[in-house]
């Protein structure tokens, strides 16, 4: 008997490599655009409900901000006639 791995010999070197899955992040998440703290899964791409309310309001503030004056469909349809 030569084959010394196919006995039960230095399971070491017989066994393939194993395959450890990384105890730190295994993918850089996107940081949050708000604080630039990783997200999280819950609030993606934000990091905290917070952090998403921050950017909410930033939209509902440029909504209000619009270019130009606001266009009002009554009066559109009272100039008509
Ligand atoms: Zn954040």
């Amino acid at each position: 008997m030569s084959s010394a791995c196919m006995a039960r010999a230095a399971p070491s070197n017989c066994e393939p490599r194993a395959t450890k899955p990384l105890m730190t992040q295994a993918k850089p998440r996107p940081p949050c655009p708000i604080c630039g703290k990783p997200n999280v899964k819950a609030f993606r791409p934000f990091c905290s409900a917070k952090c998403a309310d921050v950017d909410l309001g930033k939209w509902f503030s440029n909504a209000y901000v619009v270019p130009g004056e606001p266009v009002s469909t009554s009066d559109l349809d009272a100039d008509d006639s």
